[in-house]
C-alpha cells in the first residue's frame, strides 16, 4: 500500500506569515516550489468547526448541518457541531471506494465512527469516552506516546499558574505528542489517504501574537518559532510521502491581531433591537459559581495537577473548567436573559458574529413577514456601518455576509441571518455575545489574535503544475483532491475542481 494523499492541516496558519518567513521554512519552501500554493479563502464563519468539515466535504455549513462547535438552534437549544458519515467527508468517500483511510486530530470529529481504516478524534473530546475508531487504538496510542492528549490547554497563559512559560510547555507537549502519534499511525496503518491537523499555531497565535510587536519581549519570536516547528513537523511527516503522493498543506483559516472587543448583544440592546427580561442582563453579567471555580483552579493549580484531576474525574473538569463549558454557559445565559417577546435580533458571537432575527413563536408581531425580517437585517447592517471604536478612535470597516447568500442547503433555517466581520485596518474586532457587561466596547479582549478567512494552501503531486501561485476556496479542495485520486463522485459540492493547477501532461 502506498500513501496516495497526505493532508497536513496547520490550524490557523497565516499565508502572510508563511510568505514573510518562507526562507526560514525549508520544507514549506520546497513544497511551494514543487507545486501550487496561495491564499485559501475559508468559509463564513472562519471557525475551526465547521471549517474543517466544510473542507472535508466541499460543502457550506448549511448543507452539512454543522454550524459551529457550539451554537443555538432555532429551538433555542444548545447544539454541538458534529461530523457524521452522511455528510460525505473525503475520507468517507475514499473509504467507500475501497481506500484505506486515516483521520487524525481533526477538530470536531468526536465521536469517532467506523471508516475503512482509523479515526482519532480531534478536540473537543468527551472525557472518559472512546476517542478512536477502532476503540482499542486508544490504548496502543496512549502507551506509545506516554499518555495521548487531544484537548487544548484549559486556560489562557495570563490565567494560568506559571503564566506564559507554563502555557508554552503545555502546547509544546501536546504538539510533540501529535506529531509522534501521526508518525506512528502512518507506520502502523499505511493508509492510502491520511488527513490530520496540528493545533499548536492556533493556540500560540491567540495568546502570543502581540509579542511580535514588542522586540524587547522574551516572547517576541514565539509565533515565528512555532512556524519553524510546524515546518519541521512537515519535514518529518512528509518522509512517508513518495514521488507520486499528493501532499496538501493547508489551514482552515488565518489569523490577525485583535482590535478590542464589541459586546454585540449590549450593542443591539442599546439600539432597541434586543430586550432583557427582569434581571436578565444582570444575572448573565455576574460571575457564576462555575466560572469562579474555573478561574480559581486555573490560576492556583499547576497544569500538571489539573491534568491528574482531569484523568481521575473527567466529567467534573469538563463541566466546570473547559473553555467549551464556559461558552455553553454564556449561550445558556443569553437564551435565559433575553425577553423573546420584545427582541428583534440577537447574536451568538464567534468569528462571524452570527446574528439571528428572532424567530420564536412569541416574537414581536412586527417580525411576522419576510420583508420585515430583511428590514431588520438591513437596519443592523446600517448601524454596524456607522460604528467607531471609542477606545482606538478607529472607524470600523464591516464586511457583511448575508445569510441568504452564504448559506445554502437543508439546514439553512438553522444558520444566522447575518454574519459580519469588523475590521480596523489590519486588525479585527472580537465579537463577544455575553450580556450584562454594561458596556459596548472593551479594549481588553480575550485573545491577542483572532480568525480571518485568509488561510494557506500548498499542493504537490504528480499532476500538479510546479511553482505556481493560485488562490482558492476551501470548498474547492475536496472535489479537486478526489479528482486527482481518480474518484468520480456524484456529490453536491459547493466548491469547484481546480483544473488550472493540473499539468496538461497529467494522466487524468
Ligand atoms: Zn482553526
Amino acid at each position: 500500500m502506498i500513501l496516495k494523499a497526505l493532508v497536513i492541516g496547520l490550524d490557523a496558519a497565516s499565508p502572510h506569515l508563511i510568505e514573510k518567513w518562507i526562507d526560514k521554512l525549508p520544507n514549506l519552501k520546497r513544497l511551494t516550489q514543487r507545486g501550487v500554493h496561495g491564499v485559501l479563502e475559508s468559509i463564513v464563519p472562519p471557525s475551526s468547526v465547521p471549517a474543517w468539515q466544510c473542507f472535508a466535504t466541499g460543502k457550506n455549513p448549511a448543507k452539512i448541518g454543522n454550524l459551529g462547535f457550539i451554537y443555538i438552534g432555532r429551538d433555542l437549544q444548545i447544539k454541538h457541531g458534529r461530523t457524521i458519515p452522511e455528510m460525505g467527508c473525503i475520507w468517507d468517500i475514499c473509504s467507500k471506494a475501497g481506500f484505506r483511510v486515516g483521520v487524525f486530530n481533526v477538530p470536531g470529529t468526536y465521536p469517532p465512527y467506523p471508516v475503512n481504516g482509523f479515526m482519532v478524534s480531534g478536540f473537543p473530546i468527551q472525557p472518559g469516552k472512546a476517542w478512536t475508531y477502532p476503540a482499542d487504538l486508544m490504548k496502543k496510542l496512549d502507551s506509545a506516546v506516554g499518555g495521548y492528549e487531544a484537548d487544548v490547554p484549559l486556560a489562557k497563559p495570563s490565567e494560568m499558574k506559571g503564566g506564559e512559560r507554563a502555557y508554552l510547555s503545555e502546547v509544546e507537549r501536546l504538539h510533540s505528542k501529535s506529531v509522534e502519534s501521526a508518525r506512528l499511525l502512518l507506520e502502523w496503518f499505511r493508509p492510502d489517504l491520511f488527513v490530520m491537523t496540528l493545533q499548536g499555531l492556533d493556540m500560540v497565535q491567540h495568546d502570543f501574537w502581540h509579542f511580535m510587536e514588542d522586540p524587547a519581549s522574551q516572547y517576541a519570536s514565539v509565533v515565528q518559532d512555532w512556524y519553524v516547528k510546524m515546518d519541521e513537523a512537515i519535514g518529518k511527516l512528509t518522509q512517508s510521502a513518495k514521488e507520486d503522493t499528493y501532499v496538501l498543506i493547508m489551514s482552515d483559516h488565518g489569523s490577525v491581531p485583535v482590535a478590542g472587543s464589541l459586546y454585540i448583544n449590549e450593542f443591539l440592546r442599546s439600539q432597541g433591537l434586543l430586550a432583557c427580561n427582569v434581571n436578565g442582563g444582570e444575572r448573565a453579567g455576574e460571575k457564576g459559581s462555575s466560572r469562579k471555580i474555573r478561574e480559581f483552579a486555573i490560576r492556583h493549580v499547576p497544569p500538571r495537577i489539573i491534568r491528574t484531576i482531569y484523568s481521575l474525574s473527567p466529567s467534573f473538569i469538563a463541566s466546570k473548567l473547559t473553555v467549551s463549558a464556559e461558552m455553553e454557559r454564556v449561550l445558556r445565559d443569553l437564551v435565559q436573559s433575553i425577553d423573546w417577546t420584545r427582541t428583534l435580533a440577537f447574536s451568538t458571537g464567534g468569528h462571524g458574529a452570527a446574528i439571528y432575527v428572532n424567530s420564536q413563536p412569541e416574537r414581536p408581531k412586527e417580525l411576522s413577514t419576510t420583508t420585515a425580517r430583511s428590514e431588520i437585517v438591513r437596519k443592523i447592517c446600517d448601524l454596524l456601518s456607522d460604528l467607531t471604536d471609542p477606545v482606538s478612535g478607529e472607524k470600523v470597516q464591516p464586511v457583511f455576509h448575508l445569510g441568504e447568500k452564504v448559506f445554502r442547503g437543508p439546514y439553512k433555517s438553522e444558520a444566522p441571518d447575518l454574519c459580519v466581520e469588523l475590521f480596523e485596518e489590519d486588525k479585527k474586532v472580537q465579537v463577544n455575545p455575553r450580556l450584562g457587561s454594561r458596556k459596548i466596547w472593551s479594549s481588553s479582549s480575550h485573545f491577542a489574535a483572532t480568525h480571518v478567512r485568509d488561510g494557506f494552501w500548498a499542493l504537490t503531486g504528480p499532476q500538479v503544475r510546479p511553482g505556481i501561485t493560485q488562490d482558492a476556496g476551501i470548498l474547492d479542495l475536496a472535489p479537486t483532491l478526489l479528482n486527482l485520486l481518480g474518484l468520480r463522485v456524484e456529490e453536491d459540492f459547493d466548491g469547484q475542481i481546480l483544473d488550472s493547477v493540473f499539468s496538461k501532461t497529467g494522466s487524468r
